[in-house]
């Protein structure tokens, strides 16, 4: 587990700007359980981060100059960003947002990452039908929220499993989730047994470990699992070994796939423009936890693993 001492906050010169770049005021910062993967020197779809340099992740702000024909000040824009307060970004790296549409931050939520990883992971990998029982993981969360809320909309019947009970009952009474397992407080196993009792159709990976034990060990025939993300994992220096699931796809015919949400980036513009349709008719709500402060931005990074967040968890940077 990453402490703050492994972070540092340093004074530098606001970055000087080359043709094509855009000097942008950074406004939110988005904090993600990925990131942890980045701290680690080892194979993965994205490099390390390097040591002594700024971290890099999805940000929102506003164009203070700019020396590119496509942004002009006052824009608000969003792209990966260093953390800093100002930055120097590639006009062509950066996506225009208009803020009449839907307040700024759902770029780094339900209209941004998490809800495209929620659409595609959920709609093109486990294609849910009416009636079939999903269960999401990391139900609370930023992608599980939205997970919860698009398989409803699909009419299904929809378990979630989260971390404490002031979570379960946010997906109860705000998303109507059918029914809800806190996994530290309750046995998992039989907990998800009774809220299952025709087994389980889906299953939305976000955490792995145990609570993915339990749900495939509920499969039905022909089920499908998206393995989206194992953040009970992604501190542990080494991997544990679980129930090995093979058995249990191979007599359920059952299918099971990893995906990383920048496969679908041809299709983001169909993600975006679903899911602001049902955004704007009342049909997906999002939730968001906003740490104040640029300072603050590792304490929010570590308290996703700790689960503090309810939703999509930001550092408010500036106004
Ligand atoms: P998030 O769910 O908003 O925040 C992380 C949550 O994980 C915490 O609030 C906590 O909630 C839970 N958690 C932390 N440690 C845990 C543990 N040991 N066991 C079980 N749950 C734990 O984060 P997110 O951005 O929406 O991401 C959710 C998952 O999707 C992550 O695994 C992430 O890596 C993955 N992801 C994948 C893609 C992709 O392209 N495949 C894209 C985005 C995100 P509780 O209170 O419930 O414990």
């Amino acid at each position: 587990m990453p402490t703050t001492d492994n972070f540092r906050i340093e004074d530098t010169d606001v970055p000087q700007l080359n043709d094509g770049e855009v000097l942008v005021r950074t406004l939110y910062l988005s904090v993600d359980p990925y990131m942890r993967s980045r701290m680690n020197d080892r194979k993965s779809y994205v490099p390390p981060f390097k040591l002594n340099e700024p971290i890099v992740g999805g940000a929102v702000g506003e164009v203070v100059e700019s020396r590119s024909p496509s942004f002009t000040k006052g824009d608000i824009v969003t792209g990966m960003l260093s953390w800093r307060l100002y930055s120097a970004a590639k006009a062509e790296e950066l996506h225009k947002i208009d803020p009449k549409i839907a307040p700024i931050t759902t770029a780094l939520n339900i209209l941004g990452i998490p809800g495209l990883t929620a659409y595609f992971g959920l709609l093109d990998i486990c294609n849910p039908q009416p009636d079939e029982t999903v269960v999401v993981s990391g139900a609370a969360g930023a992608v599980g929220t939205a997970v919860c809320q698009i398989a409803k909309i699909k009419g299904c019947r929809v378990v979630g499993i989260a971390g404490s009970d002031d979570k379960n009952a946010y997906l109860k009474n705000e998303l109507q989730v059918d029914a809800t397992i806190n996994y530290k407080t309750e046995d998992v196993r039989q907990a998800l047994a009774n809220a299952c009792p025709k087994g389980v159709d889906v299953y939305f990976d976000n955490v792995g470990g145990d609570v993915s034990d339990a749900a495939l060990l509920l499969i039905n025939k022909g089920a499908r699992i998206s393995i989206c993300g194992q953040i009970s994992m992604y501190n542990l220096e080494r991997m544990d070994v679980g129930l090995r699931p093979q058995p249990l796809l191979l007599v359920n015919s059952a299918m099971m796939k990893g995906f990383i949400v920048i496969d679908y980036a041809p299709r983001f513009a169909e993600g975006v423009t679903q899911l602001g349709k049902w955004l704007a008719a009342g049909k997906l709500k999002y939730a968001e936890n906003i740490v104040e402060g640029f300072e603050n931005a590792p304490r929010a990074f570590l308290g996703l693993f700790a689960g503090e967040n309810l939703g999509k968890q930001l550092v408010k940077v500036a106004e």
